[in-house]
């Protein structure tokens, strides 16, 4: 019988020859409590042993890795008390001294005749050639062609080649794996099958077998993600009620053609495709779950509100949570500019002239920790009741037990999290039994590949156009004092034409109060000098609420010129007159957040500059400043940061039951991640509960595990 993962699972370490008590102790501290953990407990890397430096040939300051034996190995103590101990080391072809400083036990563990692999760089001292403190990794007596070097813990005293002997027993006794995918899959995907693969991670001969061993074991990976994310979305197509609402066979019924009309401007086709996904959403009797991705200042408010008015239209009731309390009452105002004047049919039954034919103006209100109490009550009945129309708020909209008459549709602004708690909390808000339609809009596109994994149980809409008449944003990085000089003058002039600025100052992750001081201390100075002549404000986390928007207010009223501000200004400030986004201490941002700071100028037709000011202080800092300078395109933008900094930061809180990724990576294997999207849909086309994929379900369940899962084994 071909052996499955679930029965390794089952089998603790202790099975294992030579694991007794004290070394399973060990190897949970590298969370290694089964077979299985053993099993997947892949190599950092290979050392080819046919393809290896040679001693003799490495170069004076070069970084390499090295197979070699140990001689012998001696310690003592410097003048100033460290410890250090020298091994000197051949490989046949030269000898090499090694430093150890404060790693005492280096004596002992580098005894005569041990292999070992170094990885260092060649230095030359007193003529002698040398490495300082290398990475150390023991590989034991292999005489293999391909030794893996796994992940080892001197402090665990788990050392690698315990690892390796571990792996290559379990490989003995598990003898052929069961394959969850389809030999018809595997030749098409050119992929390798499970034995080979686990094999040939473990143990290979080549190295061409190591990276054939990993695609196929990467694959399983990305496949058991996308399995359960499209079975959930399925499913919850399938099952979940929502509302079937009546908007019309168009682009969204009669009050979303009006709203359309009324615009100043023609939606961009971008726009009017991503509105008519949502509207066949809407249609439908199953709830909406669709991700609005749109770079900064693409018009997603416009599609947002035409959903919020389509559910409204139908009867029922509309609401937007933003992140902050000053982006909800900005969407408040802007909304409620937007929908000025528009009327809905009146159907409240205790009104003596009620019934058909009647309007009443569309009702439209913020709800926020600044609301009065009275109003809040007001509001809150009427909410209740259904007066209220659209409700502009933050996230305690839904979760604070605030009761709709039925809330239609859902609009959540600039987040990426909305989990599962999130979903249930919309449950009883709607009519009866049914959910509300969810719109979810990102602040900052995402790469495909990775929006398709962290958000693999949403549909997707992409507003990748921008407006027409824009003016792309001049972006400089000015890098030194006279560059700086420049900035200022700028600002100047912009002001002087009538224009105004931003200046965001650095951000503080240690202290909210260091950084409202370093405002502070920006809008002093520049007050006080370079821009004493314009009308200078200060907007930050600290001010209260009310001082918040009163200098919102100034700035969109024109009152103020400049506006020194942290990163409170990060997401959906919309003050078009504005056209000098200065963003100093700048390589202390990340490209998303340096991409939406600069997506708040550029919002008129006027030409727009950005600068970021300051010196990189590392590569990460420089390669940022430049990917700004040079694109404009935050999908783009979203690619480079996935290349600089891995997907760890993307997948963010979206975390639950997706760490079993252990080798794909949304970066290297990004082509990967779409065929797996593909095959799971193939296979739950064509096998909607996976009844006849018995042992993929099995593994699904049993590596994406626990609550999120519980369907794949219902029905
Ligand atoms: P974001 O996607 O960043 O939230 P907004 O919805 O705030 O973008 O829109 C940015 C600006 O573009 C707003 O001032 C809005 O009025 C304007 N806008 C939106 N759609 C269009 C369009 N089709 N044509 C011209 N201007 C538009
Ligand atoms: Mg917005």
């Amino acid at each position: 019988m071909a052996r499955r993962l679930l029965q390794l699972a089952e089998l603790p370490v202790t099975e294992l020859k030579g694991v007794g008590d004290t070394k399973a102790g060990s190897l949970a501290k590298l969370n290694i409590r089964s077979v299985l953990d053993m099993l997947t407990y892949y190599p950092r890397r290979y050392i080819d042993r046919t393809n290896q430096a040679k001693l003799a040939d490495l170069e004076v300051g070069e970084e390499a890795t090295v197979l070699v034996q140990v001689v012998r190995s001696t310690s003592r103590r410097t003048r100033n008390g460290k410890s250090m101990v020298t091994t000197d080391v051949t490989d046949g072809t030269g000898r090499l001294q090694i430093t150890f400083f404060n790693q005492p036990f280096r004596e002992r563990q580098l005894a005569p005749g041990l292999d070992v692999v170094l990885f260092g760089r060649l230095e030359l001292f007193q003529g002698q050639r040398k490495m300082t403190n290398p990475v150390v990794d023991l590989i034991g007596d292999r005489t293999a062609k391909i030794v893996p070097v796994y992940p080892q813990s001197e402090k665990a005293g788990v050392m690698s080649w315990d690892v390796a002997r571990l792996c290559e027993e379990t490989l003995k006794r598990a003898g052929e794996f069961a394959d969850p995918l389809d030999v018809s899959i595997r030749d098409r995907l050119e992929l390798v099958d499970r034995t080979a693969a686990f094999r040939g991670i473990h143990s290979p001969e080549s190295m061409r077998e190591a990276a054939t061993a990993r695609r196929r074991l990467a694959f399983d990976e990305l496949l058991r993600v996308q399995v359960e994310l499209v079975h959930r979305k399925r499913e919850m197509e399938r099952t979940a009620v929502g509302i079937a609402h009546d908007v019309g066979a168009g682009a969204g019924g009669p009050l979303v053609a009006r709203f359309h009309e009324r615009l100043p401007y023609e939606l961009t086709a971008a726009q009017k495709r991503a509105i008519g996904e949502i509207m066949d959403d809407l249609r439908k009797g199953h709830p909406m779950h669709r991700l609005l991705q749109g770079d900064v200042g693409s018009g997603k408010t416009v599609v947002a509100v035409s959903a919020l008015l389509a559910a409204v239209q139908g009867g029922h009731q509309g609401a937007l949570m933003a992140p902050t309390e000053v982006l909800a009452e900005q969407h408040h105002l802007g909304i409620r500019h937007l929908l000025d004047g528009f009327t809905v049919p009146d159907t409240d039954d205790g009104n003596l002239f009620g019934g058909a034919g009647l309007d009443r103006p569309l009702r439209v209100v913020l709800l926020t920790n600044r609301t009065s109490a009275g109003d809040r009550r007001r509001i809150l009945a009427d909410l209740a009741s259904g007066s209220v129309d659209i409700a502009i708020g933050t996230h305690a909209l839904i979760s604070e037990g605030i009761e709709f008459q039925s809330l239609g549709v859902v609009v959540i602004d600039e987040q990426h999290r909305f989990g599962v708690e999130q979903r249930a909390a919309l449950r009883d808000k709607g009519a009866g039994e049914a959910i509300p339609d969810v719109l979810v809009m990102t602040a900052t596109p995402i790469p495909r590949t990775a929006a398709m994994t962290v958000y693999g149980d949403l549909d997707v809409s992409v507003l990748d156009e921008l407006p027409p008449g824009r003016t792309p944003i001049v972006t400089r990085w000015a890098k030194s004092e006279l560059d700086e000089m420049e900035v200022w003058q700028q600002v100047r002039d912009e002001v002087a034409a009538g224009r105004q600025a931003y200046v965001v100052c650095p951000l503080i992750d240690e202290s909210e109060k260091l950084e409202v001081r370093s405002a502070q201390e920006t809008f002093d100075e520049l007050s006080a000098g370079e821009l004493s002549d314009l009308r200078v404000g200060l907007l930050h986390g600290r001010l209260p609420a009310s001082e918040k928007a009163d200098v919102m207010e100034s700035f969109r009223r024109r009152d103020l010129d400049v506006l020194v501000a942290t990163t409170v200004i990060e997401v959906g400030v919309d003050v078009p007159n504005a056209t000098v986004m200065v963003i100093l201490d700048a390589t202390r941002f990340g490209i998303a957040q340096l991409h939406q700071l600069r997506g708040r100028v550029g919002r008129g037709s006027a030409k727009s500059w950005c600068w970021l000011v300051g010196e990189a202080t590392n590569f990460d800092g420089e390669a940022r400043l430049e990917a700004l300078v040079r694109s404009t395109d935050g999908f783009e933008l979203a690619e480079v940061d996935l290349d600089l900094r891995g997907e760890g930061t993307i997948m963010g809180e979206r975390q639950k039951g997706q760490n079993d990724l252990k080798l794909a990576s949304l970066r290297r294997d990004r082509e990967w991640v779409v065929k797996a999207r593909e095959v799971a849909m193939e296979i739950l086309d064509a096998d909607p509960d996976l009844a006849d994929h018995e042992l993929l379900a099995e593994e699904v369940e049993l590596f994406l595990g626990g609550e999120d899962v519980d369907f794949l084994l219902k029905s």
